[in-house]
């Protein structure tokens, strides 16, 4: 988790400055966001996470067959 956490980090630093962002799910404003990359109808979308939101959707993945 903390490996996929500095990738993810260093990714955003390029885009915005502040170190702060929200998570899209819960509107949380955080400093560590995980992104994701999910199917919405037929597009494609990158969305950020807060890690509690993050962990959620981790497990949402391990409970799909
Ligand atoms: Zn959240």
């Amino acid at each position: 988790m903390g490996k996929i956490n500095n990738v993810t980090r260093d990714y955003l630093q390029g885009g915005n400055a502040l170190g702060k962002y929200r998570c899209y799910y819960c509107e949380h404003a955080t400093d560590s966001v995980h992104q994701i990359s999910f199917f919405q109808g037929k597009q494609d979308r990158d969305e950020l996470l807060c890690d509690d939101c993050y962990a959620d959707w981790i497990e949402s993945l391990k409970s799909e067959p």
